[in-house]
């Protein structure tokens, strides 16, 4: 698989993955666009430059990736549609007849390493995964992408805790911080403070390392993933992107209503980020 090394490569990548995202999921009538934006930037450079992946989705020694807010997937499909593991069909004709669903489910065959519909799952199941390579002295990493709403399910702190005791450093937990869960703030739902502040605190205290970066700067997160690669210590990793809900489309950055709308032609034509 052909990797990226240049910032300006993969910020051209990650428009050009923006921009199939909203054509395709506004065309299929599909919501939940503004999460998917807010992790677009995490993704490109994950698959383009930093997991260890080949063209078998399936090959024993991938890094694993479980995406946990699961309902944010369409940079997802478009990016696995882009490398070849789900069919450029199957990605065009999502959320209608395709076998690519609102939520993603599970398909090892087509790179999607667990279903996780239910929000709070998918950070349990990557710490089985990195607790499984320990036990099996395998090189591979797990990571996990969660929201930071989806911190609030107290089933990823029992996870933590657990890493942290099994001292797996091979786990690498990216937190797409954008501020909103569902339809408001995170600190108008639970957290007792600002919610980037109260996220980092809360991992420091259960025992990770704890990286903060700006989640749309390609040049910081490339910075924040190579950091790990030298990293020799026994904590589990916690890497708390800074993102914009909705981010390339601007009538929908950080506007709570669109968790689930899909933006008409009129908010489109007030401007993207991703060029036309
Ligand atoms: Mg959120």
């Amino acid at each position: 698989m052909k990797k990226i090394k240049e910032n300006t490569e993969l910020e051209k990548k990650a428009d050009f993955i923006r921009k199939r995202l909203v054509e395709v999921a506004v065309e299929n009538g599909a919501g939940h666009i503004a999460p998917s934006l807010s992790c677009v930037d995490i993704l490109i450079l994950l698959y383009y430059h930093i997991l260890n992946i080949g063209d078998d989705p399936e090959w024993e020694g991938r890094d694993r990736l479980v995406f946990s807010k699961a309902h944010g997937a369409y940079g997802l499909y478009a990016i696995l549609a882009d490398i070849g593991y789900i069919r450029q069909k199957d990605w065009d004709t999502f959320y209608q007849t395709s076998f690519l669903k609102g939520c993603a489910e599970q398909s090892l065959q087509h790179g999607i390493e667990a279903g996780c519909g239910s929000l709070g799952h998918g950070l349990p199941m990557a710490v089985g995964i990195a607790f499984g390579a320990k036990l099996r002295r395998k090189e591979y990493n797990s990571y996990c992408i969660v929201g930071d709403g989806e911190m609030q399910e107290g089933s990823n702190w029992e996870a933590v805790q657990f890493a942290v005791k099994q001292q797996l450093n091979h786990l690498i937990i990216i937190i797409d911080c954008n501020g909103l869960q569902a339809m408001d703030s995170l600190e108008e739902v639970l957290s007792p403070m600002d919610s980037y502040k109260d996220l980092s605190c809360k991992f420091n205290a259960f025992g990770c390392k704890v990286i903060r970066c700006a989640g749309h700067d390609m040049a910081e997160l490339k910075r924040s993933f190579e950091e790990i690669r030298t990293y020799k210590g026994n904590q589990p990793i916690a890497i708390l992107a800074k993102t914009t809900k909705g981010y390339g489309i601007c009538a929908i950055e950080n506007v709570v209503k669109f968790h689930f709308r899909v933006p008409t032609a009129e908010e489109l034509a007030m401007g993207v980020r991703y060029g036309k």
